[in-house]
């Protein structure tokens, strides 16, 4: 088993299209790892994480069986820039330390780390390529709101919280349009495929320090 030799970060704004995306990709045979799956682990009962937000924000942020009240939680860091750090800095290690480990462990010539916020949080240096979905911002309203029922006002706070289109943009090295219709995706996702799949052989033959 060899790990991988190239490592591409998957981003886009909510609702882009980056499970959907991520799904194509893994029925090609790659390895996608989900930073927010991670990041709902790191925090199960019994986990370092989760007493360390206990200690911090106290009981009122535990169900009664002992779960993390995830909607209470982001009611109470929401409009508190300091809880909000706190709360990062007591998650986030944990999911980059579970991220690399199991991105390391993937045997496939390159792997896919799927990061929501990868641009907003400063973390595509992490990875030799930034991949994002992109679509336009009305779009992503429309698809935020028929799958998740979100009211305009939520998801308005949301996109507020991320970056704007342009900015994401000019961070990409590589981008998927993703404003037509879903079959448009797998042509743009197979071309990507044996783009990455030769850019992993060429680090392969030439190891990065
Ligand atoms: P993300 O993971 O970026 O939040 P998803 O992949 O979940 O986005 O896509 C958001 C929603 O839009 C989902 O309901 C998905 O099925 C739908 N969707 C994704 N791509 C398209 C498309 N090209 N046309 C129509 N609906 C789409």
């Amino acid at each position: 088993m060899s790990a991988p030799s190239l490592i591409v970060g998957l981003t886009g704004g909510i609702a882009s299209g980056k499970s959907t995306v991520a799904r194509l990709f893994a029925q090609l045979g790659v390895p996608v790892v989900d930073a927010d799956a991670v990041a709902r682990e790191v925090v199960a009962p019994g986990c370092e994480a989760l007493q360390a937000i206990r200690a911090r924000f106290g009981d009122q942020v535990l169900s009664a069986d002992g779960q993390l009240d995830r909607a209470r939680l982001r009611a109470l860091v929401f409009a508190d820039e300091s809880a909000r750090k706190d709360l990062e800095r007591l998650v986030h290690p944990h999911v980059r330390r579970i991220m690399a480990q199991r991105l390391r462990a993937a045997d496939a010539p390159y792997a896919i780390a799927m990061v929501p916020l990868l641009l907003e949080t400063g973390m595509q240096d992490r990875y030799q390529r930034v991949l994002v979905v992109d679509v336009s911002r009305a779009t992503q309203l429309e698809r935020a709101r028929d799958r998740d029922g979100s009211s305009s006002e939520t998801l308005q706070g949301i996109l507020e919280a991320q970056l704007d289109r342009d900015s994401r943009l000019a961070l990409a090295d590589d981008v998927i349009d993703n404003e037509g219709v879903p079959q448009d995706l797998a042509a743009q996702v197979e071309r990507l495929h044996a783009y990455y799949l030769a850019m992993a052989a060429r680090l392969r033959a030439v190891p990065q320090q």
